[in-house]
């Protein structure tokens, strides 16, 4: 068979080599050790924590070693291609504060273009020379001839696929090949695998060394794999070693479910003469389900904290979802952690040996409480101008409450005083979580969300209610410093028959009506609206004299 003639039968516009493309697409100058990687998303609009996930990885593994990280758009199934999908991709990742060097719709540092689609002419060119080499071949089994050789092997228990004596045109000659062609007949291009047999009939096997999972032992490949589709379009097999050769990647770093089509990669490396990179196959993320209790793989369905929006909308904050996502990328960024409080998690020494191969999980719980240690090393300033940007596209009923403009209804600073409250001191509050459940927490500050939400304590009549209103509003002195003010408190109790302290109320339960907590319950839900909060005497403070005498005379009969 003359190759040759059948590379050019196949591809009669390509004239670029291979070595043409060696020499447009040059090794990068960078410093020694410089790691390149790359996120390869399909453009389908959905990004979801697996992709924030690894390209986590992928960002620290390059910016850690002075390397480069792009963004490479794998766009060749269109089916999937949803409008808008890269700018959605580009800002969820730099909402999370992960940010590319280089790539689809950003700087080309000389290794575009980054979209598949635009690449055609490549893939041409290295299956035209793999056609010359008598290494890859036009294909031109049908679909219905296709599913009857599977048929056929899943009845004898076969490897299904087209491999060895299933692949009916690997043979043809050129005279065959030109009639097919002539009469208009669809073909595929398929790579002549070499098997996976050993001279002795044996399993030939591969050895990969995966930088997370350590040595990988599989059976070589035997399939001969799809290379270009009939449209001419490359595969994802073949399209990403032509890609992340030429683009000089250095470390691919993809989901577990790639593994079991590593063999078929390994072999189109070798076949096209490239060094293969260093595969770093990440662990799925799994959650226990609540209602087996068991672990399962977060699903698309029902999991919404899947989609990265969630977090987002949810009001999470970038350093918070970063930083969790690292406890469960490195075993030992936790204890990092605790030796180093407040050091950047850019300083922690990302390592992928410190990487689980095994499912990983994910615990919203755990993040929350991640999230609530991070919230308290944010400044108050810093924390209000989050909720300002998450209320923007979120919650944007809430701007006109938390602005700072002149002559707004709460003042300037409102905001930063009340997310401040309690975060001084030994004992700091520690139970802000995210935008949503924070503005749950602080809603009473705000006129228009304060309600009564809770009922007095039982042990306190409703005569005893309106009596301690009254008596509080009437000796009530926004000036008093706390103590001063709860001793008013305390005088209240006595005197309509509660213990001044609550240990007294125990000891003595027939003596006493009840305690002193029980009278300032009454008081903070009068005006609070809710018997948890931080201390009644701060939040009066940021309050004011007169929303707070309102709130309590309001619920005087
Ligand atoms: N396009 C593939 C995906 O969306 C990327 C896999 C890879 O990173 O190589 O899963």
């Amino acid at each position: 068979m003359d190759y040759q003639k059948l590379a050019n039968l196949l591809f009669p516009e390509i004239d670029k080599t291979p070595a043409d493309w060696e020499a447009a697409f040059p090794e990068r100058e960078l410093p020694e050790g410089a790691m390149v990687t790359r996120l390869g998303p399909s453009p389908t609009g959905f990004i979801h924590l697996g992709n924030l996930y690894g390209a986590l990885v992928d960002e620290r593994l390059a910016h850690q070693s002075g390397g480069t990280f792009y963004l490479r758009i794998e766009d060749t199934d269109d089916k999937r291609y949803v409008e808008g999908a890269v700018d959605i991709i580009t800002s969820s990742l730099d909402f999370f504060d992960i940010h590319f060097d280089e790539g689809a719709e950003l700087e080309d540092r000389g290794y575009g273009p980054y979209y598949q689609s635009l690449r055609g002419e490549i893939y041409q060119s290295f299956a035209k020379s793999l056609v010359e080499q008598g290494l890859a071949y036009p294909c031109f089994l049908t679909e219905e001839e296709i599913a009857k050789i599977r048929e056929e092997q899943e009845a004898a228990k076969e490897t299904t696929g087209i491999y060895g004596s299933y692949a009916r045109d690997r043979d043809l000659s050129l005279e065959e090949i030109e009639a097919n062609i002539a009469a208009g007949k669809s073909y595929v291009v398929r790579l002549r695998s070499g098997g996976n047999k050993e001279a002795d009939g044996s399993v030939k096997y591969i050895h990969v060394e995966d930088a997370i999972r350590g040595t990988l032992s599989m059976p070589a490949n035997e399939l001969d794999v799809i290379i270009l589709k009939a449209t001419g379009i490359p595969t994802y097999h073949f399209a990403h070693v032509v890609d992340d050769h030429l683009m000089r990647t250095t470390h691919v770093v993809r989901g577990e479910e790639w593994l079991m089509s590593l063999p078929i990669h390994i072999e189109l490396f070798e076949k096209l003469g490239f060094e293969p990179p260093t595969y770093c196959h990440t662990a799925v993320l799994m959650k226990l389900d609540d209602e087996t209790g068991n672990k399962r793989k977060l699903s698309k369905r029902k999991d919404p904290e899947l989609s990265l929006d969630y977090y987002r909308s949810e009001g999470y904050h970038p350093l918070a979802v970063r930083e969790y996502l690292m406890t469960i990328l490195n075993s030992n960024f936790e204890e990092w952690r605790m030796e180093n409080p407040d050091t950047p998690l850019e300083e922690f020494p990302f390592s992928m040996a410190k990487m689980s191969s095994a499912g990983v999980l994910f615990d919203l719980n755990k993040l929350n409480d991640i999230s609530k240690d991070v919230l308290l090393k944010i400044p108050a300033d810093e924390l209000a101008q989050f909720m300002k940007d998450w209320a923007k596209t979120y919650r944007p009923e809430l701007l006109p409450l938390f602005t700072d403009d002149e002559g707004s209804r709460y003042g300037t600073g409102y905001l930063e005083k009340i997310l401040d409250l309690g975060r001084s001191g030994n004992k700091p509050r520690k139970d802000l979580v995210c935008g949503s459940q924070i503005f749950s927490f602080i809603s009473y500050f705000y006129d228009e969300y304060f309600r009564i939400e809770e009922a007095v304590p039982e042990n306190v009549t409703d005569e005893d209610a309106q009596e301690i209103l009254r008596r509080y509003l009437e000796t009530y002195d926004h000036s008093d410093d706390q103590s001063a003010w709860f001793d008013k408190i305390r005088a209240i109790a006595t005197d309509l028959g509660y213990a001044a302290k609550p240990k007294d109320f125990k000891k003595h339960p027939d003596e006493y009506k009840g305690h002193v907590g029980h009278v300032s319950t009454v008081i903070r839900l009068a005006v609070m609206g809710r018997s948890q909060s931080p201390d009644v005497w701060e939040i009066q403070q940021i309050l004011g004299e007169e929303r707070t005498r309102e709130r309590v005379s309001l619920l005087i009969m």
